[in-house]
């Protein structure tokens, strides 16, 4: 069953699953218990011994104890999760903010140094800046698309090197799609690495994974999701995981029983369920994402797509960390329409099939405003020098027919009157 000879997504319909186990059912059931029967007072006693790391129980099978613990859903959809990044371990969790949360905390305590990349998901973003830095640990941010010596310039600025215990960081940007080299990450990382302090690095892969970009092989030591996002992929589920080592792993998983932010059976059950068809879903919306931004760059009310098939067009330096980290463009895009908030929100009030919400990688297409919802919390002047300004408006490409798509947003952009007419429009 573990045959790695077969691709992840053969390996979706049942690795990790022993149908003799559930009385021959072909799918895994949904074992929705909270606790767990022991067969003799002596088993449960070692189920503790191995549950807490405590020797001579090398090579034994963990016994299920309890589900914040483990349960057969969550491991199998854990076994299942790893197979992407090509990871040894993966934990899953109720939220990709748990995933997050219960990582930093696993890792980074009073006094270290987190460097986390500009912009971070608004939600990391006030985790970092107001929980973190409320428990003494130090953050310093880098705008996506410095280079290694500008990184480590602002690193050393802060007088805290030598305190780096994790780089933190999501590429592409969000909603810019600015990137960052892992590698750079992980080399700068490696040189304020002590013989008691290794730094890690950690990616929040939630925009381009676990399918188009794995860090882990370009030397990041922990990859995150929001599993809400292209994993469970239909907009009704929140989860989240954590890939790597056994080791780091392992222990995130400890944090995770006395946090409490392990997923429930129902959720992991229902995130198997999408796994299966993750790769049909996100190729599809890849190729719906590659018509559409063609369609917008041609538009005379559009005046600049942020796409990553058009990195070489927008950011000819960036190219290179495209060509060598990347599998896809990706169907994440957004584009800066003629004119400012009032044509970007006529826009948006005139969609008549894409949906105007937050959230990414589902299914049916959503459209939204940065500057005034997924980021109205960045402050104005790192609003600018990120680009997100009032004109932008980001896409997340679903799996619909691309003519459907491309005729809504063209009936939409009909309705957007320019703030005056358009020399060009007057000559025609
Ligand atoms: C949505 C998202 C998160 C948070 O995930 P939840 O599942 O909503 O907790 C974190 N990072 C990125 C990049 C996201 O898009």
């Amino acid at each position: 069953m573990s045959n790695s000879r077969f691709s992840p997504e053969t390996q979706m319909l049942g690795y990790g699953y022993k149908p003799e186990l559930s009385e021959g059912a072909v799918k895994c059931p949904i074992f929705q218990t909270s606790t767990f029967v022991f067969n003799s007072a002596e088993e449960g006693k070692a189920f503790f011994e191995m549950a807490y790391g405590k020797p001579g129980h090398e090579g034994e099978e963990p016994g299920l104890i309890y589900s914040r613990i483990n349960n057969p859903d969550m491991e199998i959809l854990e076994e299942r999760l790893k197979l992407w990044d090509g990871g040894e371990s993966a934990a899953a969790f109720s939220s990709g903010m748990s995933a997050i949360a219960t990582t930093l905390f696993t890792f980074l305590s009073p006094g270290d140094v987190l460097l986390y990349s500009n912009p971070l998901y608004g939600g990391t973003h006030k985790f970092v800046h107001h929980i973190l830095t409320h428990f003494g640990i130090e953050v310093i941010g880098f705008r996506a698309g410095l280079s290694l010596k500008e990184v480590e310039k602002l690193l050393l600025k802060s007088g805290q090197a030598k305190k780096l215990k994790m780089i933190f960081v999501e590429t592409p940007a969000n909603p810019t799609n600015d990137l960052i080299d892992i590698e750079m990450c992980s080399a700068i990382a490696e040189k304020y690495s002590t013989a008691d302090k290794k730094a890690l690095v950690a990616v929040d892969n939630t925009y381009m994974g676990p399918l188009w970009q794995h860090p882990l092989k370009h030397g990041a030591d922990v990859v995150l999701y929001s599993a809400t996002k292209y994993i469970g992929g239909h907009s009704d589920v929140i989860g989240g995981a954590a890939v790597g080592s056994k080791d780091l792993i392992g222990k995130i998983k400890k944090t995770r029983t006395f946090f409490g932010t392990m997923i429930d059976p129902h959720t992991s059950w229902l995130l198997m369920r999408s796994l299966e068809t993750l790769k049909l879903r996100m190729e599809a919306a890849a190729a719906n994402a590659e018509k559409v931004a063609e369609y917008l760059s041609h538009h005379p009310k559009v005046e600049k797509v942020y796409y990553l098939g058009y990195t070489h067009r927008n950011n000819p330096g960036q190219q290179n960390i495209f060509e060598k980290q990347y599998l896809s463009n990706g169907a994440m895009l957004s584009f800066d329409i003629v004119g400012g908030e009032k044509e970007a929100f006529a826009f948006l009030n005139n969609l008549k099939h894409i949906k105007l919400a937050v959230s990414l990688g589902g299914t049916e297409s959503l459209a939204e405003h940065p500057a005034s919802m997924t980021h109205s919390d960045v402050p104005f002047e790192e609003k600018q020098e990120l680009h997100i300004t009032d004109k932008m408006i980001r896409l997340s490409i679903g799996v619909e027919s691309y003519m459907d798509i491309i005729w809504d947003i063209e009936q939409a952009l009909e309705k957007v009157r320019l703030p005056q007419l358009q020399p060009l429009e007057r000559v025609i």
